[in-house]
This record gives C-alpha cells, sequence and structure tokens, in this order.
C-alpha cells in the first residue's frame, strides 16, 4: 500500500472513532466534531483549540470569524489552505450552559488530544503552528518542553525545535487568531509574526 493510501486510512480510521466518541461530555451538544482537514503530506501543520459555533454546524476547522482571519494570515504568505493540515485540540465544541464558546477544561483536553497525538503521528508535520495558549501549551508539555510554557503574548513568533521519532520538528506559536478579529493590532502582529513561515519553506 501506498504510503498516502496509508495515510488516508489511518486518518479515516480516527474520523470514524470521534463520530462516536463519547470521552468526554461535549458529545452531548456537539451538532459535528471537527476532525480536521487538509493534506496529510502537509509540511505545516495548524492547531487551534476547539470548535466555535459555526465549526461546530459546518464540522470543518476555522470556518467562521477566526477562520477569515486565518485564511487572510495564508495568503499573505502565499501558502493554500489545501496545502497545510488544519485541526485543533479539541474535537467537539465547548459550550457554557446558555451555549455560549468557552474555552475547552483540562479534563476534555485529556481526553481528546489522543487524537490530535495520533493526526501527528500520521502528517509528520515539520512545523508545528500552535495557535493560542490552550494548543501552545498543549503541544510544549508533550514534546517536553512544559519549562518553557510561558503566555502566548511572550512566546508568539519564536522557533522552538524539538527531536521526534520521524525528525525534527519546529514549534512555532502564534496568536489565537480569534484575538484579531476585532483587534487590527493583533492582526499586525500576527501578519508580520506568519512571515516566519515564508522565510522556512
Ligand atoms: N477557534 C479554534 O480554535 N478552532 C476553530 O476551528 C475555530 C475557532
Ligand atoms: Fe470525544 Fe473529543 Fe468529542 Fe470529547 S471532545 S466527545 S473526547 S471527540
Amino acid at each position: 500500500m501506498s504510503e498516502i493510501v496509508q495515510k488516508e486510512k489511518e486518518m479515516e480510521k480516527i474520523k470514524q472513532e470521534i463520530l462516536q466518541c463519547k470521552k468526554c461530555s461535549l458529545y452531548k451538544t456537539r451538532h459535528k466534531p471537527v476532525i480536521g482537514e487538509g493534506n496529510l503530506d502537509a509540511k505545516i501543520m495548524f492547531v487551534g483549540e476547539a470548535p466555535g459555533f459555526n465549526e461546530d454546524r459546518k464540522g470543518r476547522p476555522f470556518v467562521g470569524s477566526a477562520g477569515r482571519v486565518l485564511d487572510e494570515l495564508l495568503t499573505s504568505v502565499g501558502i493554500k489552505r489545501e496545502e497545510v493540515y488544519i485541526t485543533n485540540v479539541v474535537k467537539c465544541r465547548p459550550t457554557t450552559p446558555s451555549l455560549e464558546n468557552r474555552s475547552p477544561s483540562a479534563e476534555e483536553i485529556k481526553a481528546c488530544s489522543p487524537y490530535l497525538e495520533r493526526q501527528i503521528r500520521i502528517i509528520q508535520p515539520e512545523i508545528i503552528c500552535t495557535l493560542g495558549n490552550y494548543s501552545t501549551n498543549f503541544i510544549f508539555e508533550k514534546y517536553g518542553m512544559g519549562d518553557k510554557i510561558e503566555g502566548i503574548s511572550k512566546l508568539h513568533g519564536k522557533i522552538f525545535e524539538v527531536k521526534t521519532l520521524f525528525h525534527a520538528t519546529k514549534i512555532i506559536p502564534f496568536y489565537h487568531p480569534a484575538v484579531a478579529v476585532y483587534n487590527p493590532k493583533e492582526k499586525e502582529i500576527l501578519l508580520k509574526d506568519f512571515k516566519i513561515l515564508k522565510d522556512l519553506l
């Protein structure tokens, strides 16, 4: 079996597991889990936090206002969405009792993140771009850099390198695109930080 067919098969298995997953209580309120999408041979993998309202309805990552910012950022450095792989730490939308978006809890991250870890093993990206504090902290812990965790305002736009099973992987934290939706200053910082990707490719 060719490598890409093998990757598609493994990703499909993860998808089927997530569609039936009840490992945390978020399955009760989700409409559609957001598995992730993109190129299974991507050099760059983007890891967000969790689906929001629009993602939960469509079953696709970053398709709401934060997604429009992410699209703009990718376009600014000449990267196509289809070239990269985009997913989240948590696959179902976290909501408050009044059905607002909220950040995922530590338990939800613990229950769900093994799916992300398997996705990383399949894709074997050269660069993992973490979006916001939650995904940055998770990825830093996973790669033994827990001691380097600081707020995203300190870590954004810096390149960290870790040795993995496959090769050296770069980890680059960014502000979460959602912060730039109503904040031109944060958008400027994101646009500047994204230039790193252009230089690396
Ligand atoms: N915010 C995220 O972290 N992920 C999405 O998919 C959408 C918004
Ligand atoms: Fe399962 Fe993750 Fe959805 Fe929780 S958020 S039900 S662990 S897929």
